[in-house]
């Protein structure tokens, strides 16, 4: 079949719009629409006297003239996105069934090697009609919002992606979860434990920094992705640790990294305190989560029983450089799996001693459990302090005081 008999045996279908014929062959002749290549193909036909030109003037039997509605269309992505900051948008389309299967049963019937689907034509058509509107540009790659067409349902649906930033945290105060938890005797729904809060902690580190970013972006949520977290009961000091700050669909977008640093600061009262480093992006997430960071700890650790200094400082000379087997913590058993894990102590030092107590330094490898290395966690973890010490050893105080991180950038 040559181009003029593939035009006649798709007009036979029925009316068809110049877009829609167009469309057929949308991937050739590059440089025009498809509705000036469909009226092209109509001419063409005319003028081999196969079939009379006229003007389109009914029902198309593909689309039902959806063309017809694209500035209409235009104006509800413009309606619906009122109020919302974007730079850089997409538009998706659901397309009915309807003209899916009208589009692809010519496709097949006459063996079409370059048609364009329907929706790709909707999407740049109304892209266009969308950019001119606003004058802000369609961006497959980035978009910061996606506005979905729903022709049937005659709706819009606005998708606004999140925005992230990059920095570090430290947490001053012990208690504070990394993020929120749910109380455990209602699940979130409030009752009379949780004080009708639904919260098993009222504060988070995620919150604590969540609060002013949902605030300042008019944004839906704040999601704290960290680089590993500490135990609600350390303190995480020194060069804080690294995180991600996902903000879930906000209203606005071109925050001032410098001011919203100051407002959490100023909020989180010297509970938590943020450094932001810059922005980040969705991909940047899984990498930081997976990102095994040795990390350093100062910890205090109390003895059983009468022990000198030096006898103490020894029996940690004998921990450093070894590789410690852990069984899954007894405190951490009930939410992961048990098995054991192989993690090295890279380096640990004795401070020196506060009241009665010893303070202690140690580097791990990342994943080693610090408090389970010194109790022996009942015999799961070996060597141990304890075990070496032939006496009862737990820590009773616990701060992170470096995570290794991300590059930073400025
Ligand atoms: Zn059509
Ligand atoms: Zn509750």
């Amino acid at each position: 079949m040559d181009i003029n008999e593939q035009t006649q045996a798709i007009l036979a279908y029925g009316e068809t719009c110049d877009h829609c014929l167009g469309r057929f062959f949308g991937k050739r002749s590059h440089g025009l629409s498809n509705d000036e290549r469909g009226r092209g193909l109509k001419i063409a036909l005319a003028l081999a006297g196969n079939h009379p030109y006229t003007q389109f003037s009914g029902t198309c039997w593909v689309c039902g003239n959806f063309f017809e509605s694209v500035p209409l269309w235009a104006d509800r992505v413009v309606e619906a996105t009122r109020g919302l900051e974007f730079s850089t948008f997409v538009i998706g389309c659901r397309v009915p069934p309807l003209v899916a299967e009208n589009e692809e049963m010519v496709w097949s019937d006459l063996s079409l090697a370059d048609p364009e689907p329907f929706k790709s034509e909707v999407n740049r058509e109304v892209g266009k009609a969308v950019s001119v509107r606003i004058g802000k540009k369609a961006d497959i790659k980035k978009p910061e919002v996606v506005m979905i067409l729903d022709p049937l349902a005659g709706t819009v649906e606005v998708q606004v992606h999140s925005v992230y930033f990059y920095g570090r945290y430290q947490k001053f105060e012990r208690g504070i979860p990394q993020t929120h938890w749910d109380c455990r005797a209602c699940r979130g729904r409030g009752c009379e434990k949780c004080n009708f809060t639904g919260a098993q902690y009222l504060d988070s580190v995620e919150e604590l920094i969540g609060r002013p970013v949902i605030e300042m972006f008019d944004a839906e949520n704040a999601v704290l992705h960290g680089a590993g977290r500490e135990d609600i009961d350390a303190r995480m000091v020194g060069t804080g640790r690294p995180f991600i700050l996902e903000v879930v669909s906000p209203k606005k977008r071109s925050i001032d990294l410098a001011m919203l640093e100051a407002e959490i600061n100023r909020t989180a009262d010297g509970r938590v305190s943020v450094a932001i480093k810059r922005w980040a992006d969705r991909a940047e997430v899984e990498t930081l989560k997976s990102n095994k960071a040795h990390k350093k700890y100062r910890i205090l650790v109390e003895v059983d029983g009468e022990l000198s200094a030096d006898e103490f400082a020894n029996a940690l000379k004998s921990l450093n450089g070894v590789t410690i087997q852990q069984r899954t913590p007894e405190r951490v058993a009930h939410r992961r799996a048990d098995k054991i894990r192989e993690r090295k102590v890279l380096d640990i030092v004795f401070v020196g001693e506060q009241d009665g107590k010893y303070l202690v330094e140690v580097l791990g490898e990342a994943g080693l459990y610090i408090k389970e290395l010194v109790s022996g966690d009942s015999g799961r973890t070996i060597p141990s302090l304890a075990e070496i010490l032939k006496r009862k050893a737990h820590v009773t105080s616990l701060d992170v005081t470096q995570v290794e991180g991300a590059k930073e950038g400025e």
